[in-house]
């Protein structure tokens, strides 16, 4: 093996990313999913594959989501696992061991086939239980940047991770750097 360990699993922590760029996706910058294209965008980025309808109906189902999973980042533990196990519960959620695409065995919990939305519910819930196995739901938090509400999942060795990945750590910099020159000829 090369490269840094990581803290979760592979899979864990794509899904984790995933369920963040997807609540980030009704954030601060406004419907980031307004049509199918959106929605197709997003499959394409963050690598989902199985099935995809590219229809009205499962934009609907995908932006359903977001709330639900939103609140598992402001909520106490007995509220998150509440989420997390009613998630699983509703979707039936039976957890196996795959390989496909050339990804090594991951677990998934309910069949490929199953709609975009199930599969998006039921990884953002299996990633997040292993969150709270480990006891780090620390990790997720809200970015620092005022007046943003972006969740961020911090996956850094060392916790340093502030700001949410639509461009308030390069906002902040800018900040930083205008207060020192200000400091600087005052
Ligand atoms: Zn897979
Ligand atoms: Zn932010």
């Amino acid at each position: 093996m090369t490269g840094v360990k990581l803290l979760f699993a592979h899979d864990t922590e794509c899904s984790l990313i995933a369920a963040t760029a997807l609540v980030n996706t009704a954030g601060r910058d406004g419907e980031l999913l307004p049509d199918v294209a959106a929605l197709d965008a997003f499959f394409t980025q963050h690598a989902y594959s199985g099935r995809h309808e590219h229809t009205d109906a499962e934009l609907r189902a995908v932006r359903q989501l977001r709330p639900r999973l939103r609140r598992v980042w402001h909520a106490e533990p007995p509220e998150v696992v509440d989420i997390i196990n009613s998630l699983l519960r509703e979707h039936r959620a039976l957890p196996q061991l795959i390989e496909h695409d050339d990804e090594p065995y991951h677990l998934h919990a309910v069949p490929r086939d199953a709609p975009l939305a199930t599969r998006m519910a039921v990884e953002a819930a299996m990633a997040l239980a292993d969150l709270v196995r480990m006891g780090e739901l620390s990790r997720l938090r809200t970015c620092e940047y005022p007046d943003c509400d972006n969740v961020v999942v911090d996956l850094s060795r060392n916790r340093s991770r502030r700001f949410c990945e639509a461009g308030c750590g390069n906002r902040a910099a800018v900040t930083a750097y205008r207060a020192r020159r200000a400091a600087g000829r005052s």
